[in-house]
């Protein structure tokens, strides 16, 4: 087949397109596979359903393209599947390594050989990444197995939407008859349809019936109940979709369900991360360990100084100084870039020792292969300057920091008599407006926590955000962070004992455990 003309070759491009279908698993970014991380991380496009949340899709990088399908597909000719899949193969064709990100698993409901067709056809190489689908994460989630050697040898997967349409109905009796379990997709709005159908097949009225709604996400929900009373549960709930249900002997949840393990304090609990990309991915790995979710909308972002002059500068001179204090961990990449990028090493800061203001920035530091000298026990700038402005004077402090922040230390410094230059070795600076996607994932989905790690991410997220953050619980690293909430007129509902990732994370959870309903 011809390719399309208007597309460069792809010996143009250092690597051949590709389209990677890859299952992101029902929602949870702790379900994603590695294979699924790392072909999210390289990706250059990202297609994704509706049903991917957005905190599974803030994995791929942060410079891959993203586009949204309709689960139906796209408007316009033909299959939606198949217009996606010429949609796939004309990106691909570009020499972009295209990610097909379907929820659960792709080869599941997932109109697969619809969407594969125009790009086999096309000759663009497919790679397909399993994913966990969501009958196995609803299995989990309620705590029973989806086979058991006394009382289920088969398990059928079938769509609960088919099940309505005449033509091509379910024959429920060759279903009722099957020694095993059924999990119903799309299933939740024709739960009257299957079920009476499956009741008059001469399925037992008893049959264990198992509902797992939004599974996986914060707002997950579990019910159980019979083939012969589910209607009337199912319906008097008005379970939302997406929603899976099992139905078989083995949907009973087995005596001691509840010993399930704890999902953790933050269970069921979204918190809204502000900090940039790249960063404070710690905070969404503790929130994701502590049983809750993420989303990452950042309220500030992070770039090149106006001009590197001063801290080329600076590099070139740094033996001179007696210490060189990072105020941040960015503060660290910048100086290490550059420091990297003039051909320079170590070395090049002959006997000047290194101060970080935090355990962040010191780990920063020791990344990059430099040993920290101080890490003072207040972690902020006040703390730096109480360990050394006793320095034999006058000493020489480099400070290396953003083009904005506070002065402490400068004044300080001077003010004892020591020598101060200051570089800025990155920009930061507040992120204008959000886009409408993460706008209506934001009112769609409920938030719980939002974090504030800096006055200028107050700043800014409370021009982001609006009246929205009164509705939700804050969560504020420092007592200047709490300060500059406070003169917007908001009280943080709690402030990490120190001003680092896990502290934060701490002090949302012992407020969760603290405020939680007495357990029956
Ligand atoms: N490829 C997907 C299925 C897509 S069809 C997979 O393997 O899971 C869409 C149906 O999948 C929904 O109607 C629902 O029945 C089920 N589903 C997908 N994600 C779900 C979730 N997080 N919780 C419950 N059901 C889910």
């Amino acid at each position: 087949m011809l390719r399309d003309r208007s597309s460069p070759p792809a010996s143009r491009h250092d690597h051949q397109g590709k389209v990677l279908f890859v299952g992101a698993g029902p929602g949870d970014p702790g379900l994603l596979t590695v294979r699924a991380l790392e072909c999210l991380r390289r990706a250059d496009v990202v297609v994704y359903d509706t049903l991917v949340p957005p905190d599974v899709l803030d994995m791929a990088a942060p410079t891959a393209e993203r586009l949204a399908v309709p689960r139906d597909g796209r408007e316009g000719d033909g299959d939606p599947g198949e217009a996606t899949g010429r949609l796939l193969s004309r990106l691909a064709a570009a020499g972009r390594t295209v990610v097909r990100l379907k929820g659960g698993d792709p080869a599941v409901f997932g109109r697969l050989s619809e969407e594969m067709g125009p790009v086999w056809e096309a000759g663009i190489p497919v790679e397909i990444i399993p994913g966990v689908t969501a009958a196995a994460a609803a299995a989990a989630a309620a705590g029973i197995p989806l086979t058991s050697r006394a009382a289920a040898s088969s398990l059928t997967i079938l769509t609960g939407h088919e099940a309505a349409d005449k033509r091509e109905g379910i024959d429920f009796r060759q279903l009722a008859a099957l020694p095993g379990t059924l999990a119903i997709y799309m299933g939740v709005e024709q739960v009257e349809r299957w079920s009476s159908g499956l009741l008059s097949a001469g399925k037992p009225a008893d049959t264990p019936v198992t509902i797992v709604s939004h599974c996986s996400w914060p707002d997950q929900r579990i019910a159980v109940s019979t083939l012969a009373r589910c209607t009337t549960d199912f319906e008097q709930h008005n379970w939302p979709s997406p929603a899976v249900v099992i139905v078989g002997e083995v949907a009973q949840p087995i005596d001691g369900a509840s010993l399930l393990a704890d999902r953790g304090p933050l269970a069921g609990r979204r918190v809204l991360n502000t900090r940039p990309p790249g960063q404070g991915d710690d905070l969404d790995a503790l929130v994701r360990a502590a049983g809750g979710s993420s989303l990452r909308v950042p309220a500030i972002r992070i770039g090149a100084p106006e001009s590197w002059q001063p801290l080329d500068e600076a590099i070139r001179q740094a033996d001179t100084f007696d210490w060189i204090v990072f105020a941040s961990a960015n503060g660290v990449r910048g100086f290490v870039d550059r420091l990297r990028e003039a051909g320079l090493d170590g070395r090049a800061l002959g006997t000047a020792r290194l101060a970080a203001i935090g355990p962040a920035t010191r780990e920063a530091l020791e990344h990059a292969g430099f040993a920290c000298d101080l890490t003072p026990a207040l972690f902020r700038s006040e703390g730096i300057t109480a360990a050394l402005v006793q320095s034999p004077r006058p000493s020489r402090f480099l400070l290396v920091r953003a083009n904005r922040g506070r002065d402490v230390m400068r004044r300080e410094f001077e003010a004892a008599g020591h020598v101060v230059r200051e570089v800025t070795a990155y920009s930061s600076d507040p992120v204008d407006s959000l886009d409408a996607a993460i706008v209506a994932a934001i009112d769609q989905i409920p938030i719980d926590w939002i974090t504030i790690t800096s006055s200028l991410i107050a700043e800014s997220a409370i021009r982001l955000f609006g009246p929205r953050i009164r509705q939700w619980r804050v969560a504020s690293l420092s007592p200047i962070t709490s300060a500059t909430l406070r003169q917007h007129g908001i009280e943080p509902t709690v402030e990490a004992t120190a001003a680092v990732t896990g502290s934060l994370v701490a002090a949302m959870a012992d407020w969760e455990i603290a405020h939680a309903p007495p357990s029956s």
